[in-house]
């Protein structure tokens, strides 16, 4: 590029080291790079971290990010600066003089990326001496703790909306992996006035076949399912709501001839590290478990993914079955749905000690979980909708396999009239 402005492509290559883009990433940097306020939701892995940094390198000055985990600022702190990029972290996990050194080197240099917990952004003092400075861009991570209705809401986070009237010239980019489109609502009201755009990309994931059964016929349909989607050494993960179903599961699939082992948080650390390990590096086993089972884990080539008992809302179901198929190649999700179900998840909610309006909220949520299991049209483009994603009737669900046959009123009619 001949302009005096650094190229984001030439940057994407040079500092990131990418040939390419992956989806909705371009849009994003370009709409904060003029200066614009954005919610941006893309399932976790998806990239959000380069869109905010290549726009705050685009924008220059200086770049601030409100990120809730220590942790997490940690290695992007450290990624960026093994890229030659000045970044520093301020944070109540370093000492004094740390955070101190840390701070003459941003505020001096007028340039580079700041990371902040949002209670030390908020106090009066770090406000004050920021907005002397050139912040161009605000970046607040894991934005979903703005919303109450989002599954970790952060009281402390609610003070952000303040910020786009202390830097009126900064673009803000909020960022999140798991907002449904009542919580997109209630971020871009908090954090924008209302006054933002939304950007949702790359929760798609075309290859895994969506496939929802009515429960009849007790654990033998269980164990034949799985039998099949396991057949030829396919691995996969069953999950089941209670401990005891994922221990009788697993049972009952060895007593099949089936390879299993169970995972649930009420087994002692080390032997749910073995079964753990176990699933990552023997060939035909099937994990039977509890939602315990699948954070952080990176298998590509998990094949299936049952759910046994109905999920807690459409959010989790979508997170759980994500777990097959990372591969890209072919993969199956199988929900079994059974009337019971509904009853247990309804009873789970009640019985919890959330507020009433939170209960309200779950209720809701179930019942869109409810309206997936029972769909007449494809099931992606329900769960797509859910997350505000336009999308095709897709081809690769059991709706779109044998699309219901529509029974309408003058057939009814005609069966009336014959009795
Ligand atoms: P998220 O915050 O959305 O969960 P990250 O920002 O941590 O995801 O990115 C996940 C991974 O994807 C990282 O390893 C990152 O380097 C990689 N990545 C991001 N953008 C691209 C791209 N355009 N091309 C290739 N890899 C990318
Ligand atoms: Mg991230
Ligand atoms: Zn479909």
């Amino acid at each position: 590029a001949a302009g005096t402005r650094p190229d984001k492509h030439e940057i994407l290559a040079s500092v990131f080291g990418f040939s390419a883009f992956r989806r909705g990433q371009e849009d994003i940097v370009d709409r904060l790079t003029a200066g614009g306020k954005l919610l941006a939701v893309m399932p976790t892995g998806a990239g959000k971290s380069l869109c905010y940094q290549l726009a705050g390198m685009l924008r220059g000055g200086i770049t601030i990010v409100v990120s809730p985990l220590i942790a997490l600022m940690n290695d992007q702190v450290a990624a960026l600066t093994a890229n030659g990029v000045a970044a520093e972290a301020i944070h109540s996990g370093r000492d004094w003089q740390t955070n101190a050194d840390a701070w003459r080197r941003i505020a001096g240099g007028h340039s580079g990326f700041l990371y902040l917990s949002p209670e030390r952004l908020t106090t009066d003092r770090m406000l004050s001496a920021l907005a002397k400075l050139p912040v161009r861009l605000i970046v607040i991570d894991e934005a979903h703790c703005v919303s109450q209705w989002g599954h970790d809401f952060r009281p402390e986070y609610l003070t952000l909306g303040t910020l786009r009237e202390t830097f009126p010239q900064a673009a803000i980019g909020a960022f999140t992996a798991t907002a449904d489109t009542v919580t997109q609502g209630d971020i871009g009201d908090k954090l924008f006035g209302g006054d933002g755009e939304t950007f949702t990309f790359g929760f798609d994931r075309p290859n895994i076949h969506l496939d929802v059964r009515e429960k009849a016929g007790g654990p033998a349909q269980l164990v034949k399912l799985v039998g099949e989607l396991a057949a030829g050494g396919a691995q996969g993960i069953v999950y089941c709501l209670s401990r005891k179903g994922v221990e009788e599961t697993a049972e009952r699939l060895n007593a099949a001839g089936i390879k299993a082992i169970p995972y649930h948080a009420g087994m002692d650390a080390h032997t749910r590290h073995i079964h753990q390990n176990r699933f990552l590096s023997e060939p035909d086993l099937v994990m039977t478990a509890t939602i315990a089972f699948g954070m952080g884990i990176d298998k590509p080539d998990v094949r299936f993914v049952v759910h046994a008992d109905l999920p807690a809302n459409m959010e989790a179901y979508y997170q759980e079955i994500g777990r097959a198929g990372r591969d890209g190649n072919p993969a199956r999700a199988v929900m079994l749905y059974g009337l019971g179900d509904i009853g247990r998840r309804r009873a789970m909610i009640d019985s919890g000690n959330a507020g009433d309006e939170r209960k309200r909220v779950e209720w809701q949520r179930l019942n869109v979980l409810l309206g997936y299991a029972e769909a007449v049209t494809c099931r992606r483009q329900m769960i797509l909708s859910y997350f505000g994603e336009a999308s095709e009737p897709c081809g690769n669900c059991d709706v779109c396999d044998s699309p219901p046959s529509v029974f309408d009123g003058t057939q009814e009619a005609e069966i009336v009239a014959e009795m």
